[in-house]
């Protein structure tokens, strides 16, 4: 037997909450399902557990800047606060009645399990089927993934999950994988005191960033205490004796803990793409401007591959409801995406790099300014490390990306998110007026700069 109902939506992350809530408050007949918790990854073991690791981290930072600017400061760390933040306030101790109770009084049927396709329109989830009228929409996000590096299998390695439950910091951690998840948290946990090493495949962590920014952020890194091996290749890891062993080329590696954040992998294998004619080994899932699949098939989040983030989902979730409901764009538009990166500094780029916008075939000014001589960053002094990097499309005289690294980078790149968004032309930009002495004066710096 097959309920009937308007919209299923697999998988109930950011976006997936968001498209179930509206959709069911617009008065459709909608039926959620999610296998863990309402809400997805962001706010237990993501984004909102990690910013709180970082906000404790930076508030120890600027204690330890306090001689340098203002007296005398002595700062013992202690993760016990960062920790009940997460239980208490973040996650209510990864518990998401409330998230569950606030979708219920929306009007959405809730189903706790794990739902597959089982041909167009239809869902499974344990022993109910459901029927979609309007259609589905999968949200269904990502695990980490776990490199296949020789022994890592077999030890009890970290991921993001185990590090948004820690009650106390190890005296050692390896971090395998220096993207932003990586970088941030070996930032957050070297500054509460414990040895990391970040180690790194690639030429460089935070890989698509400009390289500027990985230069920076590998500079500050190695002036706090944290050792970035990069370009480097495990061989192979083990674990005794309540020790990680880590084997590179060169040297080997010993932690007490290691965490790994070597990307992540969509949750697709096993959602019945196949009867629906879709291959599930896919890396995602490909869509239209309104995030179709197929014919009554939605997809949103990090499973559309348009970019890994929690505004990415929002951002398409009110999209799909636009079209569910019948209603005008406007339709995804992918050219101002903007993305941070939260150690300290900040990492904020938009839009293209420098590298995409030359590969783009475009001809392209690029200008840099260092944000630690402008007149704020001289002010600011004590981690004032940063630069405004913008990549102009010099043909048609408009920013296509941006990159801003600095105390508040990602607040400082709002203004270019708009430029590169609105296609505010660089003559107007460079015709403005900026506040004195703000950090997002540098920008009239940059835009003097370009094809400088
Ligand atoms: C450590 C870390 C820090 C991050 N920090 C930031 C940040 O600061 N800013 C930012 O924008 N992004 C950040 N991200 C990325 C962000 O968490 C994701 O982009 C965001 O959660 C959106 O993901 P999503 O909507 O695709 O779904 P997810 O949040 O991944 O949720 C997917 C949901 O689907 C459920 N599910 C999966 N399969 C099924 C199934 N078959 N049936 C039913 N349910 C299913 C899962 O249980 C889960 O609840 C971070 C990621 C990590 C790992």
């Amino acid at each position: 037997m097959s309920t009937e109902v308007d919209v299923v939506v697999v998988g109930l992350g950011p976006g997936g909450e968001s498209v179930a809530t509206e959709l069911a408050e617009a008065g459709l007949e909608v039926v959620g399902i999610d296998k863990h918790l309402v809400g997805g990854e962001c706010p237990y073991y993501a984004c909102i557990p990690t910013k709180m690791m970082l906000r404790g981290a930076d508030a120890l930072a600027e204690g330890r800047r306090i001689p340098a600017l203002a007296g005398t400061s002595a700062v013992t760390s202690d993760w016990t606060p960062v920790a009940a933040r997460i239980a208490d306030e973040a996650t209510d101790h990864w518990n998401d009645q409330v998230a569950v109770d606030r979708l219920q009084d929306a009007g959405v049927t809730f189903v706790r399990g794990a739902g597959r396709l089982d041909g167009a329109r239809t869902v499974v989830v344990g022993d109910q089927t459901f029927t979609a009228r309007r259609g589905v929409v999968l949200n269904t996000g990502t695990a980490p993934a776990v490199p296949p590096i020789d022994g890592l299998a077999g030890t009890p390695y970290w991921t993001n999950r185990d590090a948004a439950r820690l009650t106390e910091v190890p005296g050692s951690l390896i971090v395998v994988g220096g993207g932003p998840v990586g970088a941030e948290l070996a930032q957050a946990f070297s500054r509460f005191g414990v040895q990391v090493t970040v180690v790194e495949a690639a030429p460089r962590i935070l890989g698509p960033e400009e390289p500027e920014a990985s230069k920076l952020i590998g500079d500050v890194f190695g002036r706090e205490g944290l050792q970035v091996l990069a370009d480097v290749t495990i061989s192979e890891i083990t674990y005794a004796d309540g020790h990680f062993s880590v084997a590179l080329d060169d040297q080997t590696l010993t932690a007490d803990k290691l965490l790994v954040s070597a990307g992540r992998r969509p949750n697709l294998a096993d959602l019945g793409l196949d009867t629906v004619g879709l291959d599930p080994e896919s890396k995602s899932l490909d869509t239209d401007e309104r995030l179709r699949v197929a014919d009554g098939l939605w997809a949103v989040g990090d499973i559309t591959g348009e970019g890994a983030y929690t505004h990415m989902s929002m951002y398409q979730a009110a999209i799909v409801v636009r079209d569910i409901l019948d209603q005008d764009g406007p339709w995804a538009d992918y050219r101002a995406v903007p993305r941070v990166t939260f150690t300290d500094p900040e990492v904020g780029s938009v839009g293209m790099s420098e590298k995409q916008a030359r590969d783009a075939g475009l001809s392209i000014r690029v200008g840099v300014t260092d944000l630690a001589t402008s007149a704020r960053g001289w002010i600011h002094q004590e981690g004032n490390d940063g630069f405004i990097k913008l990549i102009e499309d010099a043909d048609r005289g408009v920013l296509v990306g941006a990159c801003v690294a600095g105390p508040a980078g990602g607040e400082i790149l709002s203004a270019l998110v708009v430029a590169v968004h609105g296609e505010v032309p660089t003559a107007k930009l460079a015709s403005m007026i900026y506040a004195y002495p703000t950090f997002h004066r540098a920008i009239e710096e940059a835009v003097k700069a370009l094809g400088a």
